[in-house]
């Protein structure tokens, strides 16, 4: 069966800047993507340009085999989302998501039926005849996805949508998103520049920099084996440069801090430490002044030889082990890698 979205060679241009540069993407019917990549990547413009927002430089758009070029935005079976989604202020909350059945011809029966499922797929029945100036930040998205979802799209694509709430509420309405996706027979293009929340909601995460599409993998894949230097230094990963200017990087969780220095082992001094519920995260300075970004998890006391994030003080002197089996070397230093941390 042909892909429900299938992006081929797409590039966009603003004057001279290149923000999407001959991406390419397919996506299958049910399946979630996660469009991960710093602020500036071309993500949103990816978005649009498939929306038929944006005029495309070069390349193709299809849906179902079919060329979405001469389609406008309303007939291309797309739901859409954005984090700034403004509801109707002067339409109750049945009325905003109702709006684009109504616009798609629907009768009024009918929009009002679909529009209450939709509420009710986000939880937000009881809300039907409110105004949408009572709502929270948090109710309003329910109410932007369900207007998204009403209409049954193909395809729903999501920029940022929770990305102005706060973290739990944002955490909240991830886990429902992530369990609508999984029922819904609905194709899922969701832009992230959070990796764990692309990690936790894509079946596949493509990672988007600077208009380029860097890597597309299954988030195990992705973690496992960034195909980058700047893919790895993405997602927190060691990334260091070698006397002959190699690149080589170094999970986190990969890297074993000991009290007693054995042989095989560079000294270092710890210079940060930051709590993270499940593990500590200490940043170390080696003899050889690299600095390297160390994961010890909270309840696995065996790995850390002795040494447990909470024990360690700033100043420490700690051993370095590196578990060879999680680094990765890359051929040679591309002209291209900066060290964007973020
Ligand atoms: P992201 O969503 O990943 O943060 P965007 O797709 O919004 O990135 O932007 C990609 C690049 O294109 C950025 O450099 C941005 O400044 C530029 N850009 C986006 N929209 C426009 C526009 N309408 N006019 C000019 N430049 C734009
Ligand atoms: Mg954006």
């Amino acid at each position: 069966m042909d892909p429900v979205l299938s992006v081929q060679g797409v590039t966009v241009r603003f004057g001279d800047h290149l923000a999407l540069n001959q991406a390419d993407l397919s996506l299958a019917a049910n399946e979630t993507l996660a469009v991960l990549g710093p602020s500036g990547g071309g993500k949103s413009t990816l978005l649009r340009a498939i929306a038929g927002l944006e005029p495309l430089a070069a390349g193709r758009i299809e849906s179902l085999g079919v060329d979405l070029a001469p389609f406008p935005t309303h007939r291309r079976g797309l739901g859409l989302m954005f984090q700034d989604a403004t509801l109707f202020p002067h339409r109750d909350v049945l009325g905003n998501v109702m709006f684009g059945l109504i616009m798609k011809g629907e009768k009024r029966e009918n929009s009002i039926r679909r529009a209450q499922a939709a509420l009710e797929l986000v939880g937000m029945e009881k809300f039907a005849d409110r105004s949408v100036s009572d709502l929270s930040g948090g109710e309003a998205q329910r109410v932007a996805l369900a207007r998204a979802l009403a209409p049954e799209p193909k395809l729903l694509m999501l920029d940022e949508p929770f990305g102005a709430l706060d973290r739990p509420r944002r955490e909240e309405l991830n886990e429902e998103l992530r369990s609508l996706c999984q029922r819904l027979p609905t194709a899922v293009l969701l832009v992230t520049h959070d990796h764990t929340e692309a990690f936790a909601l894509g079946d596949r995460v493509m990672v988007l920099r600077e208009g380029k599409v860097e890597q597309t993998a299954t988030p195990t894949d992705l973690w496992r084996n960034p195909a980058s230097p700047f893919v790895a230094e993405f997602l927190g990963w060691n990334v260091t440069h070698d006397a002959q200017g190699r690149v080589a990087a170094i999970r986190p969780d990969s890297i074993t801090l000991t009290c007693e220095l054995a042989t095989d082992q560079e000294r270092a001094t710890v210079v940060a430490r930051t709590f993270r519920k499940n593990h500590w995260r200490i940043r170390v300075e080696t003899v050889s002044q690299q600095i390297l970004e160390v994961e010890i998890a909270n309840s696995n006391s065996e790995r850390t030889l002795g040494v447990d994030g909470e024990g360690l003080a700033i100043g420490q002197s700690v051993g370095v082990a590196i578990d060879p089996g999680a680094a990765i070397s890359f051929p040679e230093l591309p002209s291209s890698h900066n060290s964007n941390k973020h």
